[in-house]
C-alpha cells in the first residue's frame, strides 16, 4: 500500500488545482488519473471572466500564458442568442470569452501540479474508496490522510457518500457535441451562439474554433426522449441540409453534465469532493470549469490547513461551498426556470428580457454579478 498526505482521484480542472495547491503549501501529493494526458474531453470550452481571473490569481496563468500552452483556441467579446433560428440578441460584452482546447488546458494544468511537487500517475483507475481514506487501482492500493474525489460527474468516489442515485440522475443533463467544418453550416461563426426553444430545459450552441465549429446540445434528461433526434432538429434549424449524414461523418459524442446536483455536504469521513464530482456545474449554462478550478483550490486550501492545524478539512470546506457557490447554483437555478418558463409560454418575452436585461445577465454570466438576486458578486480570489 502506498501512503501519502493526499490522495487525489482524477486529473481534471478540479483535481489538478487541488494537487498544486496542496504541493505548493508542501504536502505530500498523490494525483492519479485514470487517463493517459493530453486526453480528450469532450466540452465546449468556453472560459468566463471569473475563470480568467481565477486562473491567473492562483494558477498564476494569465491568457498570454495559456495561449503559449497551446490551450486557448478563440477569444471573442461577441455573443448571440437565437429562438429556433431567429435572432433574439446580438452584440458585445466588456469581457471578452476565451475558448480553449480541453486536451491542451488540462495538460497545461497537470504540468503545473507536477511541476508544483505533485506525483502524478497516470492510467490509474479507481475502482473503490473507503472512507478513511483507501483506494483500490488496478495499480495497487493507496490511502491517504484525507482524499480528495475530483473524478467527474460519474465519480466512482462519490459512490461511497451512499447518496441516492435516483436523486442524482433526476437532476443531470446529457449533453452532445460534435466540431465540424465551418462551411457545414451556412452562416459564418466569429461568436458564440445561444439557441433557446430546441429543448425544453436546455439550449444548443454554436462555438467558433479555429478547427472548425462546434456544435452542442445539453438539456435535462428527465425533460427530452432522444438527444440524437433533437440534435438533427437543432442541425436542420441552423440550416444544416443533411443533418443525419453530419451526424454520420462527424460522430455525435455525448457527456453527462451536474445540472443542478450541487452537493449541500461534498464531505464525508476522510473525503472531500471537488467539482462535477459533488455536482458544481451551474444549472443555467452547464458552466463547470470555473466551479471545477474554485471547489479544487477550496478543498485544497482546506486539507492543507487541516494538516497543518490538526484538525478536520470538513467545516472549512462546506464554510466556502455554502458561502461562495450554493448561492451561484441557487441564483442559477432560479432563473433557468424563469428563462425556460418564458421560452414555453411566449418567446418574444424571451427576446424582450435579453435586450432589457442582456448587459445584467452578461455580467452574472462572467461573474462579476452574482445569479443570487444579482447582486455584486465578491469573490475571494
Ligand atoms: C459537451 C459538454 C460541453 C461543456 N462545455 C462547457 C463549457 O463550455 N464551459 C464550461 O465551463 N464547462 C463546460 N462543460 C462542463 C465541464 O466540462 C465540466 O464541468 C468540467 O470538466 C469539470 O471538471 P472536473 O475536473 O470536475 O472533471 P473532469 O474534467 O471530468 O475530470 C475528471 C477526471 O477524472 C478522471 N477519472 C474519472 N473516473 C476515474 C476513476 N475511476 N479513476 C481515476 N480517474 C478517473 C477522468 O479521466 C478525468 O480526467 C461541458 C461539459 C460537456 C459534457
Amino acid at each position: 500500500m502506498q501512503l501519502a498526505d493526499v490522495v487525489i482521484a482524477g486529473a481534471g480542472p478540479a483535481g489538478s488545482t487541488a494537487a498544486l495547491t496542496l504541493a505548493r503549501r508542501g504536502f505530500d501529493v498523490l494525483l492519479m488519473d485514470k487517463a493517459s494526458f493530453p486526453r480528450s474531453k469532450l466540452c465546449g470550452g468556453l472560459l468566463t471572466w471569473k475563470t480568467i481571473r481565477l486562473l491567473e490569481r492562483i494558477h498564476g496563468s494569465t491568457p498570454t500564458v495559456l495561449t503559449e500552452s497551446g490551450a486557448v483556441d478563440t477569444v471573442t467579446d461577441g455573443y448571440s442568442v437565437c429562438h429556433r433560428g431567429h435572432p433574439l440578441a446580438l452584440g458585445r460584452f466588456a469581457y471578452p470569452f476565451h475558448l480553449i482546447r480541453r486536451s491542451a488546458f488540462d495538460n497545461h494544468l497537470l504540468n503545473l501540479a507536477r511541476m508544483s511537487g505533485a506525483q502524478v500517475i497516470q492510467d490509474c483507475n479507481v475502482s473503490h474508496c473507503s472512507p478513511d481514506g483507501t483506494l483500490c487501482t488496478n495499480r495497487g492500493h493507496f490511502r491517504g490522510r484525507f482524499v480528495i474525489g475530483a473524478d467527474g460527474v460519474n465519480s466512482t468516489i462519490r459512490k461511497c457518500f451512499g447518496l441516492s442515485r435516483e436523486r442524482w440522475m433526476r437532476n443531470l443533463a446529457t449533453a452532445v457535441e460534435i466540431t465540424a467544418p465551418q462551411e457545414a453550416i451556412p452562416h459564418a461563426t466569429d461568436r458564440p451562439e445561444l439557441h433557446a426553444g430546441i429543448l425544453p430545459a436546455g439550449y444548443g450552441w454554436v462555438f467558433p474554433s479555429r478547427h472548425g465549429v462546434i456544435l452542442g446540445l445539453c438539456g435535462l434528461r428527465r425533460h427530452a426522449e432522444n438527444f440524437r433526434h433533437a440534435f438533427a432538429d437543432f442541425l436542420s434549424i441552423l440550416g444544416v441540409t443533411d443533418p443525419r449524414g453530419l451526424i454520420c461523418s462527424h460522430p455525435l459524442h455525448g457527456h453527462p453534465i451536474p445540472y443542478g446536483n450541487a452537493l449541500q455536504n461534498p464531505t464525508h469521513g476522510n473525503i472531500l469532493l471537488a467539482g462535477d464530482a459533488g455536482g458544481y456545474a451551474d444549472p443555467l449554462l452547464g458552466e463547470g470549469i470555473f466551479y471545477a478550478l474554485l471547489t479544487g483550490w477550496y478543498a485544497g486550501e482546506a486539507v492543507a490547513e487541516a494538516l497543518e492545524r490538526g484538525f478536520h478539512p470538513g467545516p472549512a470546506y462546506r464554510e466556502r461551498i455554502r458561502g461562495f457557490v450554493l448561492p451561484e447554483m441557487r441564483g442559477a437555478n432560479r432563473l433557468r426556470w424563469l428563462l425556460y418558463g418564458l421560452n414555453m409560454i411566449n418567446p418574444t418575452n424571451l427576446g424582450r428580457y435579453f435586450r432589457m436585461r442582456g448587459n445584467v445577465l452578461a455580467e452574472m454570466v462572467h461573474g462579476i454579478r452574482s445569479y443570487d438576486w444579482c447582486r455584486r458578486k465578491r469573490w475571494d480570489f
